[in-house]
């Protein structure tokens, strides 16, 4: 049994990992370490034994692993402090805050032998799962265009998200699982980027962003975080050689839409659009097309706890590897520098 002692017991800490965990053979929360002290209250109800101190959990033989759920900006001197510790470590994402701090924390979990593995959750969300499906078994034919939204309407939540010290804005936090997922999707290195951060709400970091990526294989997609969209836009829209597809939100409603016959380029029926005609923008003829609903995948998110047992106990392959966060990492200061240009 792994004995997991979680460092930020806040809302990821004490709601999500507690609950993922407890699904778990092989993996359970035993203590925890928050700088609150109501945080502590709160973990001590939950009959989890409260650490006074950093060092308190650090150097209790029982505890092989912390989960690291604070702000980003501690994730670093936490996740090195634990591994010179002996503990392994499972980090929330953003990793690090550059790719220059993760380098660190690599270096330091190669010379002590100790797990760092990312929480990169989002790999798992049934409609990223579903474009992925498409991404690789064509359906619609190859990819070419893929859009990735994720919209909201209530500004930057929380108190830390809101300042540069502690690793806030958007970019860090919604931005991080989109880029994941995309990258985890497209098998090309990228080519271009071009990217717009928002600073609308008057916060010292970006409250959304809208980055324009092509490939080297020429997939182009665009990654928009929002959150002062009181209408959202889809949360995917893709474009094939044969086909779109759109999901609009995370209850997965959406349709695809594939072309199945030719084209009538000749006879197209025009249709009244505003003041004026169009053939051009007249819906695809009936015959030539067929709409279809969106098909759940089957998804094992389960898996992460279990596989980071197995990564410790096993030696098995960590299903979020280290060089993946790093590229992340790497876009993503990317997407700063450009955005500044
Ligand atoms: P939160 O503010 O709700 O909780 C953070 C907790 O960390 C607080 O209780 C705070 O007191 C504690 N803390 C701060 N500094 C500390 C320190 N040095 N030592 C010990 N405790 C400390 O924040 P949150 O929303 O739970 O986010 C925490 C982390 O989880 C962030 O890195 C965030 O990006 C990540 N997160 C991930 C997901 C996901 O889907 N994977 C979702 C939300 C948050």
């Amino acid at each position: 049994m792994l004995n997991i002692g979680i460092i930020g017991y806040g809302g990821m800490g004490s709601y999500h990992h507690r609950e993922l965990i407890k699904q778990k053979d092989g993996v359970q929360v035993t203590g925890v370490y928050d700088i609150k002290s109501e945080r502590m209250e709160v973990a001590k109800e939950a009959g989890l034994k409260p650490y006074k101190s950093l060092e308190e959990l650090l150097s209790d033989d029982t505890i092989d692993a912390v989960l690291v759920a604070t702000p980003n900006d501690v994730h670093k001197e936490l996740s090195i402090q634990a591994m010179t510790s002996g503990k392994h470590v499972v980090c929330e994402k953003p990793a690090m805050m550059s790719t220059q701090e993760l380098d660190d924390v690599i270096k330091v979990s190669n010379e002590t032998g100790q797990v760092f593995m990312v929480h990169q959750n989002r790999r798992w969300d049934n409609d990223f799962l579903i474009i992925q499906d498409m991404y690789q078994k064509k359906p619609i034919g190859e990819l070419f265009q893929i859009e990735s939204r994720v919209h909201g309407a209530n500004g930057i939540p929380g108190d830390w998200r809101h300042l540069e010290k502690h690793g806030g804005g958007m970019l860090l936090d919604w931005g991080v699982h989109l880029l994941d997922q995309l990258l985890f999707m497209v098998d090309s290195p990228v080519k271009e980027v071009s990217a717009d951060l928002s600073y609308i709400l008057g916060d010292e970091v970006d409250d959304g962003f809208i980055a324009d990526i092509t490939f080297e294989n020429g997939v182009k997609a665009l990654v928009e975080v929002g959150t002062t969209n009181f209408v959202k836009l889809p949360r995917w829209y893709v474009k094939g050689l044969e086909g779109t597809a759109v999901i609009d939100d995370w209850d997965l409603s959406g349709k695809v839409v594939k072309q199945t016959g030719v084209i009538d380029h000749h006879n197209l029926v025009p249709i009244k659009a505003g003041q004026g005609l169009t053939k051009t923008m007249s819906p695809p003829s009936e015959d030539a097309t067929t709409t279809l609903p969106i098909v759940e995948v089957e998804a094992d998110y389960d898996g992460f706890y279990q596989n980071f047992y197995d990564v410790v106990v096993n030696n098995a392959t960590p299903i979020v590897k280290n060089e993946e966060v790093r590229d992340v990492l790497a876009l993503i200061e990317r997407i700063f520098e450009v955005a500044k240009i």
